[in-house]
């Protein structure tokens, strides 16, 4: 399983220290739900997107000795199955950033896909928020709250509220 945890660096940063960067170990297995001492299980490396950069992280794995299921602690900037960083991602949607209509269009599936979380999540934090009735706009104005959030932390919290990504199928 892989969870979120709120990297106060950027990927320079993160990609700079490798594996002296200090996460926080969770206080009970977020599988089985037991309080247990999660032990360090190695690292492994994977890809980070941004526009203007693109690299290998090493992502810390721990081991819950009660349920054997290992965890993966991936840095806020990244999501699960993406390559692509958050920041990336919620700049195509709200087109502050370019790129092929195909991608564009995937993002923006994905996140339609995800709509009526992402209404709950806000509607969580403001229970009389208002909202356009049209879908689209009701849509691009959840989109507009995402990247104000900001975004990064949005995806945090969405992710350990519904344990999936904002952006999952
Ligand atoms: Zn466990």
């Amino acid at each position: 399983m892989q969870i979120l945890w709120k990297a106060p660096m950027s990927l320079e940063e993160y990609v700079a220290l490798g594996k002296a960067v200090e996460f926080p170990v969770p206080e009970e297995c977020p599988v089985c739900r037991r309080k247990v001492n999660l032990k360090r299980h190695g690292w492994y490396l994977r890809y980070a997107a941004r526009e203007d950069l693109e690299v290998q992280v090493s992502i810390p794995r721990l081991l819950c000795p009660a349920c054997r299921k290992t965890i993966s602690l991936l840095p806020s900037f990244l999501i699960p199955r993406f390559q692509r960083t958050v920041g990336f991602i919620v700049k195509v949607l709200g087109k502050k950033l370019s790129c092929s209509r195909q991608v564009a269009g995937f993002y923006w599936h994905r996140f339609l896909r995800n709509i009526n979380r992402i209404l709950a999540f806000f509607r969580d934090l403001c229970a009389k928020l208002p909202l356009p009735k049209d879908p689209k706009l009701k849509a691009m104005k959840l989109r507009e709250m995402v990247e104000d959030f900001p975004a990064e932390e949005f995806s945090v919290l969405f992710h350990q509220r519904f344990r999936r990504s904002f952006m999952a199928i």
